[in-house]
């Protein structure tokens, strides 16, 4: 199955799939790192929308305009990308299904909390493995010096 698209996923999360639609969907969402991390942030968006927790600030227009024209960083490139991908993702929802446009600024804390939770996850995941490969050596250690 190729990779699933931004419509199939929001279709998914809104439950509109057939029986077999979701089983192909789940099915490549299992094996897909890169689809199961979008489909991570789309099930928050769809949550986010369902039930917003934040409100628009008064200049919420002002401050996209001001972003839109600052001169970026390079580093920055990838996130921008996230951020447009996102931002036109909630503009077709706002249109599809006429939500409100705030939660555009929910994105950013999305991204931010998704990548900080597995830069978290890879960290102890290492963590672990250097406890582990220290114990190990310890061990040979103790061993050679009984
Ligand atoms: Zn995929």
């Amino acid at each position: 199955m190729t990779c699933l698209s931004e419509e199939q996923l929001m279709a998914y999360f809104s439950f509109e799939l057939s029986d077999a639609d979701n089983q192909q969907v789940e099915k490549h969402l299992a094996q897909c790192p890169a689809c199961h991390e979008k489909a991570a942030l789309i099930e928050q968006l769809t949550l986010e929308w369902q039930h917003p927790t934040k409100e628009a600030p008064v200049d919420f227009s002002k401050q996209i305009m001001r972003r839109t024209r600052a001169p970026l960083p390079r580093r920055k490139k990838k996130k921008l990308y996230y951020q447009l991908s996102f931002a036109a993702l909630a503009a077709l929802l706002f249109l599809q299904f006429n939500l409100p446009m705030q939660i555009i600024q929910f994105t950013d804390q999305t991204v931010n909390a998704v990548h900080s939770t597995s830069k978290k996850f890879n960290q102890v995941v290492q963590h672990k493995k250097n406890g582990f490969q220290k114990n190990m050596e310890e061990r040979k250690d103790g061993d050679f010096k009984k």
